[in-house]
């Protein structure tokens, strides 16, 4: 009996009930994240080829570290991409931030003739690899303030990047990086980000004979930018690959049913990434969604001085 997987709505919904003060945000955003949770269905019909084409099976690859779409060119990105600005431009541009920038990033995203094609082919290959100077540099080109094109990039880029990852780790029997257990980075296997959400997974039963397969609790990591998850080493810093007795802590909030909420921070960096214990939840939630609907602990982490290990828009304070 597999634990029921909770949509976007589903999941930012149960967070309301149990952090009513978060209900204005977490609803101002939920039609974004479900239209981006949509979109990877969609996308994923368009991009097989595309994912076909990736570097797959190179063990000694990902042995040495060498994250998926290292490298990639992205060409023929650009379609995907503009049915995904299609439905998402309309939704970012009723934010205040995006509004007097509406035009020029319609400009840019919705237009199908060659240079666009290879601007925004750019912008896939700098968002996949978080490259910052890259996304200012075509901001420059493109006539877009450097600020609203990261901000809308990611939201438009997500989508596409999540399909292509879901094409990848169902492929196989398993994901390529957790054929033979031989990614062990912080860092994402398929884009190279680093992860937005841990996780500790159910007791895992196996449907045929009813028996318990496992009994939980191993740690994974999970990609916002691409949606990948890896196992990772319970006690190490997915930031600084510091590991030992005493390197990472648990910060839960006090007083209150915390569902397995936490966040796992590194003494030695500061850094912090929340994480959720599936052990201590009924459904599984949609691990991007929870990821901003546990901003509360972000501002927890941010009164002692901690840093997130990969900054959302939520989080950087
Ligand atoms: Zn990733
Ligand atoms: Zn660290």
């Amino acid at each position: 009996m597999a634990a029921t997987r909770q949509t976007v709505a589903q999941t930012l919904e149960e967070v309301i009930a149990w952090r009513p003060v978060l209900a204005p945000v977490l609803r101002s955003f939920e039609p974004l994240f479900s239209a981006q949770e949509e979109l990877v269905g969609v996308l994923a019909e368009n991009l097989k080829e595309q994912a076909a084409a990736l570097p797959q099976g190179q063990t000694d690859r990902m042995d040495q570290g060498v994250s998926l779409l290292a490298g990639a060119t992205f060409a023929g990105f650009s379609p995907a991409v503009r049915t995904s600005a299609e439905k998402l431009l309309p939704l970012l541009s009723r934010m205040d931030a995006v509004v007097p920038h509406k035009d020029a990033l319609a400009d840019f995203f919705l237009k199908s003739d060659d240079t666009v094609a290879q601007h925004v082919e750019e912008l896939v290959a700098a968002v996949a690899s978080g490259n910052k100077k890259a996304i200012e540099g075509l901001a420059e080109k493109i006539e877009v303030d450097p600020l609203v094109l990261h901000f809308a990039a990611g939201f438009v880029i997500s989508p596409v990047l999540h399909a292509l990852t879901s094409l990848v780790a169902s492929s196989g029997d398993e994901a390529p990086w957790e054929a033979g257990d031989v990614w062990r980075q912080g860092y994402c296997p398929m884009c190279g980000a680093l992860p937005t959400m841990g996780w500790m997974d159910k007791p895992a039963i196996d449907d045929k004979n009813a028996f318990l397969a496992g009994g939980g609790g191993k740690k994974h990591l999970h990609c916002g930018t691409c949606g990948a998850d890896w196992k990772f080493r319970r006690g190490a810093c997915p930031a600084c690959g510091e590991e030992g007795s005493g390197v990472m802590e648990l910060l839960r909030e006090s007083g209150t049913a915390a569902h397995g909420e936490r966040l796992d921070w590194c003494t030695k960096c500061k850094s912090y990434c929340p994480a959720v214990d599936l052990r201590e939840r009924e459904f599984i939630p949609n691990l991007d969604a929870l990821a901003l609907g546990m901003m509360h602990l972000d501002m927890v982490a941010a009164r002692r001085k901690l840093k997130p290990v990969k900054p959302s828009f939520w989080n950087m304070f």
